[in-house]
């Protein structure tokens, strides 16, 4: 960013009014209050924060492009930019890898997958199945009517007398939802089958105990599922169900791998049209490598490059200036679509991701920045905020970068070059928040399916959890759609997405603040760490 265009937003800062982050704050809060009290208006006004996104989005690509060359020819020879290169990649690696420790300790104290079923739900399980002598052998119409009746009954419980309309949605429900768990149960009986091999050999058999824990862990998911289904549809139920039961080729880790790999190495014009970010950031990386090793033959194509930079920061500035109403909208049509009940649904989940988010956010990263960026984290928080609002309600790392980088480089003054460097790869491949929510969400599912996970089945999903992040592309639910693998990966049903879905775009927005916020914090750390080598470098000479 060049001398002037920066004193002209000091002189834009100085004028009377209210400051773009205040309006921002305001703009969440009566986004949220026209949202809770006016829930029809808010949707009716989701055009504008579409716009807003659109807008962000249309950046995306051209200032990646120019920045990473910009970036890349400041940082002078391909040793410097080796090394940063270098730095970046393995903080972000250590405090994603940190994310998901956080994320595992506090879903392993917490425990939020392991709630009791209502009462009368337990008692009626344990009067039809728990009565069984020995290896349970079948699953009778009797007990799936039973369950039925013992679900109805929940469901229907507080409900007004004359409420026919819900009495009836609870009867659909309860049926869909007894039945989803025969099929289960009866599933689980075949597996005790070995289903391949000539030899017909028996797996292990299922013993009683184990027989209790999986009904348990089925009708816990059809809880879900239902309580789903009474505060919004029948239909939304049966989707969230249908959801997971997707087929396609499972994703596999050495798939996923072989995804990304084909990411990094495309067409750059493909890559583009496709919003790949990755495949952007090589190529441009490699473009701007190549322009200055080229000398004085590369110097037009980089003055070009210097040029549209300087364009699309300004751009960017124009579009911020829309922030706030996007902000609004957005937050207004989220919390009425959602409403505020959804959220108590699977309350103590929300709670487990958000306290770990917390600990993350708040506490390791802030003192990460004190230490290793010698910042002070308040002051660093008050120069960026506006991002960390955009990303709240845009729930997308790429589309707030462009947001990013301007409050980066113009309000934290971390140097240019490596703003523009570290930030896109930051906004990609550093996502602190998704990794911990990969992982207690992993663990949750197991919990809710009562499923023992042992410490081998632990580690493998802190590494899946570290992939999934890393690989996951900062658009909203991108999470969600990586999380296959870290369920695949230790043999978890894949029907627990379901679950999680129902609450996901809260936590969306929570992550996605922690993920930008782990990127603006890193790129103040390297960003430090560069000016400690070029104060060194001229110190020596
Ligand atoms: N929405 C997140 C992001 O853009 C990714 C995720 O779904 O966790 O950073």
């Amino acid at each position: 960013m060049t001398e002037t265009v920066q004193n002209k937003e000091k002189e834009s800062e100085k004028k009377p009014g209210l400051s773009l982050t205040t309006q921002i704050g305001i703009a969440l809060v009566l986004g949220i209050a026209l949202g809770v009290w006016f829930p029809d208006v808010a949707i009716s006004f989701r055009f504008v924060g579409e716009i807003f996104m659109a807008a962000l989005k249309m950046l995306i690509v051209p200032l990646i492009v120019v920045t990473m060359i910009v970036g890349v020819a400041s940082l002078g020879t391909p040793k410097e930019l080796g090394r940063l290169g270098g730095r970046a990649v393995i903080y972000y690696f250590a405090t994603t890898a940190l994310a998901v420790v956080v994320g595992l300790i506090a879903v392993n104290l917490m425990k939020p997958g392991e709630a009791p079923l209502p009462a009368n739900i337990q008692t009626s399980l344990q009067k039809t199945l728990g009565s069984q002598k020995g290896s349970p052998t079948s699953l009778s119409m009797k007990h799936v009517s039973q369950i039925q009746k013992a679900f109805e009954a929940h469901l229907v419980d507080g409900l007004d007398k004359k409420d026919d309309k819900k009495r009836k949605k609870a009867a659909v429900l309860a049926q869909q939802a007894s039945a989803s768990f025969a099929v289960t149960l009866r599933t689980y009986l075949k597996s005790q089958v070995a289903p391949k091999g000539k030899t017909k050999e028996k797996a292990a058999p299922i013993t009683q105990a184990m027989w209790m824990q999986r009904a348990t862990g089925a009708l816990r998911a059809e809880l879900v599922f239902a309580r789903v289904g009474m505060r919004q549809t029948v239909k939304a139920a049966a989707e969230l169900r249908a959801r997971s039961q997707r087929k396609g080729p499972p994703l596999t880790v050495d798939r996923f791998l072989y995804m990304q790999i084909k990411k990094i190495l495309m067409n750059p014009f493909e890559a583009m049209a496709k919003g790949n970010v990755l495949g952007i950031i090589v190529f441009s990386l490699l473009l701007g490598l190549v322009l200055v090793t080229l000398g004085a033959r590369g110097r037009p194509a980089l003055d070009l490059a210097e040029s549209l930079n300087e364009a699309m920061m300004k751009l960017v500035e124009w579009i911020m200036l829309l922030t706030p109403y996007g902000v609004f909208s957005l937050i207004a049509y989220q919390v009425a679509r959602s409403g505020w009940d959804i959220l108590l649904l699977l309350g103590k989940y929300m709670l487990c991701v958000l306290v770990a988010l917390f600990v993350h956010g708040f506490i390791i990263l802030p003192i990460l920045l004190l230490i290793l960026g010698r910042r002070s984290p308040l002051q660093f928080f008050s120069q960026v905020r506006s991002a960390l609002g955009v990303a709240f309600s845009t729930s997308s790392s790429s589309a707030t970068l462009p947001v990013s980088m301007e409050v980066s480089e113009h309000n934290a003054q971390v140097p240019a070059k490596v703003s523009g460097f570290v930030l896109p790869l930051g906004a990609t491949i550093n996502m602190d928040g998704t990794a911990l929510y990969e992982a207690i969400a992993a663990l949750f599912i197991a919990q809710i399916y009562g499923i023992d996970l042992g410490l081998g089945a632990q580690i493998l999903i802190f590494m899946t959890a570290a992939l999934a992040a890393i690989g996951a592309a900062g658009i909203p639910s991108a999470g969600t759609v990586t999380m296959v693998m870290v369920l695949s990966a230790v043999g978890l049903p894949l029907s627990g997405i379901g679950l999680i879905l129902a609450v996901d775009r809260v936590l969306d927005m929570c992550r996605t603040t922690v993920n930008v916020w782990g990127d603006l914090i890193g790129a103040a750390i390297l960003g430090r760490w560069e000016q400690d080598e070029e104060g060194q470098a001229e110190a020596s000479t």
